[in-house]
């Protein structure tokens, strides 16, 4: 193998060659501390920055068994390294030429502790994956700031980042504690009849609608109403008291303005751990919650919405609903199918972004509007049978329809940024005043036929490339020559992990889409290869950009691409 100074002298070689030139540096060196493993060569300064891998011994990066000896602590640490190393790179990445020159990047992360490919740990290595920029004067290499790069700023961003004895190791043994403590309350709602559980102090608001770090100085922190309120025992913490919302039919009720969307949106990202400091570190969810809106213009691939809807003008069948532009109501009434057919234990849905007439239809438009000549049964007669015939809970923020008290277990209320329980309250004036509506939607919810996807419509070739993926932040996949809008599916909180979703979906038609299998069955295939052999099995080569997706939002990307066609549609 070639070493340090084979790397720089080849490089200072290099030095006003064309660009193309710099793929001669492709391959592995010994470096005194790590061995670095230049991975993949971009082709122009413009183009996607160089692929670069570094593994560094335990030997030498000494970090003690118990940072990483679980599942939690482990994936804890490897988030740990990569927030470390994407610090000291950005401090010493800078702009060197043209394009990408000098760059020095590593994946893009928020606010959640995450699986990702950036950094791996075992007993024998540390590694971790990142990207470089490789530098240019126009196009013609600067090798003597790429040897510069190389030698001086990657070691030094190593050495400051990845070596257990330079870390803050009172900082990232609590970063390990925090994220075990909310793995083992996560574990803990089943057992205790929870959906949720947000604990007492607990930070809710973010900065702004586009900064989700957390609003400090305004902040009124969580504190939980005495009837609702539930002890733990952590493993690392200790005694912690907060709320827990019971399973069943939950509201939250209040004025506008008052915190109820903040707090559902706090509950719909505790399906993922926070780090220490975000203020939502214990805030946890069922992991099969799912964020339900309206979505209209989604298209929709042969889903049974019959529980919901029935009879549309045209007699269009709604037990195999095909739209390439739905309705407010229709995409609703999908996302809730769909969500229940990849395996959702809780639905959450907030008024804001739900269609009305899908939520509620009040005595007087019933009246108005006899029920041959409106399709739609309203989410108001059909989320208790969710929780009866399937034991699916759901969390409604509703402040605009009274009408709810009926079917609710649980109704809290925010004031001032302030929960309290005001169930019985709200079942005294429901027993007062009647709603004298006409139940619809019959005795039960209806049956979930779980569909089967047909490989052909799924495509990612695009012209002579066999697979062609592009990932625009957290809202959009290229699929081949499709767009895949996932704007709309709340709880993607990082680009990894749509990129992640994009390699599965290419994996699972490689595996599993074979137009017999069921889409339930094919998401647990995929789900099981990722959990037993890890995200790398989704690429041909390691990558550092691939982040831990959950099996419905791998769904939620499937059902919205356009070209999916399913088994008898
Ligand atoms: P609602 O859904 O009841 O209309 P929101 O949840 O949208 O209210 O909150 C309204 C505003 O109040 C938002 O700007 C939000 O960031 C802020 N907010 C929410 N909860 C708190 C809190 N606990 N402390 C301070 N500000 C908060
Ligand atoms: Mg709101």
């Amino acid at each position: 193998m070639s070493n340090l100074s084979n790397l720089r002298q080849l490089l200072l070689q290099l030095d006003n060659c064309n660009y193309k030139a710099y793929r001669d540096i492709k391959g592995s060196y010994n470096f005194p501390n790590f061995t670095l493993i230049i991975e993949h060569v971009q082709g122009d300064p413009f183009a996607a920055p160089s692929k670069i891998r570094v593994q560094i011994s335990q030997s030498v990066a000494g970090f003690p068994p118990n940072l990483y000896n679980s599942q939690s602590r482990e994936i804890a640490l490897r988030d740990y390294l990569t927030r470390q190393f994407d610090a000291a790179a950005q401090e010493s990445s800078s702009f060197r030429g043209s394009g990408k020159s000098g760059l020095i990047t590593i994946t893009n992360v928020g606010q959640e502790v995450l699986e990702r490919t950036s950094a791996l740990i075992n007993q024998k290595t540390v590694e971790v994956r990142f990207l470089v920029g490789l530098p240019a004067r126009g196009r013609r290499i600067s090798g003597r700031q790429a040897a510069e790069m190389f030698c001086e700023d990657i070691p030094q961003i190593i050495d400051k980042s990845l070596l257990y004895q330079s870390l803050n190791q009172q900082e990232l043994q609590q970063q390990v504690e925090t994220i075990e403590d909310a793995d083992w309350l996560r574990q803990q709602l089943a057992e205790q009849g929870l959906v949720a559980f947000i604990a007492d102090g607990s930070i809710l608001p973010r900065y702004s609608g586009v900064d989700s770090r957390p609003l400090l100085e305004a902040a009124v922190p969580f504190q939980c109403p005495p009837q609702l309120q539930v002890e733990f025992t952590c493993p690392n913490r200790g005694v912690i008291t907060g709320m827990g919302i019971p399973a069943g039919v939950t509201l939250i009720v209040g004025g506008g303005y008052h915190g109820k969307s903040t707090l559902l949106r706090a509950i719909e990202l505790g399906v993922y751990n926070h780090i220490p400091g975000d203020g939502r570190e214990l805030v946890v969810t069922n992991p099969a919650a799912v964020k339900i809106r309206a979505e209209d213009g989604r298209s929709i691939a042969g889903v049974d919405i019959s529980p919901f809807i029935n009879q549309l003008p045209q007699s269009r069948p709604t037990s195999n609903f095909c739209s390439s532009n739905a309705s407010g109501s229709t995409s609703q009434a999908a996302n809730i199918i769909e969500a229940l057919e990849a395996g959702a234990q809780l639905l959450l849905v907030d008024e804001d972004t739900a269609a009305t007439n899908f939520m509620i239809r009040d005595r007087r438009m019933q009246q108005l509007i006899a029920k041959d000549k409106e399709p739609i049964t309203p989410f108001i007669d059909k989320v208790r049978q969710l929780y009866t015939d399937y034991g699916v809970s759901t969390i409604l923020v509703i402040g605009g329809s009274g009408d709810y008290f009926d079917v609710a277990d649980t109704v809290i209320a925010m004031d001032n940024f302030q929960p309290t329980d005001v169930t019985s309250k709200a079942k005294e004036i429901a027993q007062q005043h009647r709603t004298e509506r006409t139940s619809e939607g019959g005795k039960q919810f209806g049956k979930i036929t779980p569909r089967i996807p047909l490989p052909e419509s799924i495509d990612p070739s695009r012209g002579h490339r066999d697979i062609k993926l592009r990932v625009r932040d957290v809202d959009e996949v290229v699929f081949g020559t499709e767009e895949i809008d996932l704007g709309a599916v709340e709880q993607i909180v990082e680009p990894g992990q749509l990129r992640a979703i994009a390699e599965a979906i290419v994996y699972a038609k490689r595996q599993d889409i074979n137009g017999k299998y069921t889409l339930p069955e094919i998401l647990q295939q995929v789900m099981t290869d990722i959990e037993t052999q890890g995200l790398d099995i989704l690429t041909p080569f390691p990558q550092g950009d691939l982040v831990k997706f959950r099996r419905f939002e791998l769904a939620a990307a499937l059902n919205r691409l356009r070209t999916l066609k399913v088994l008898g549609n």
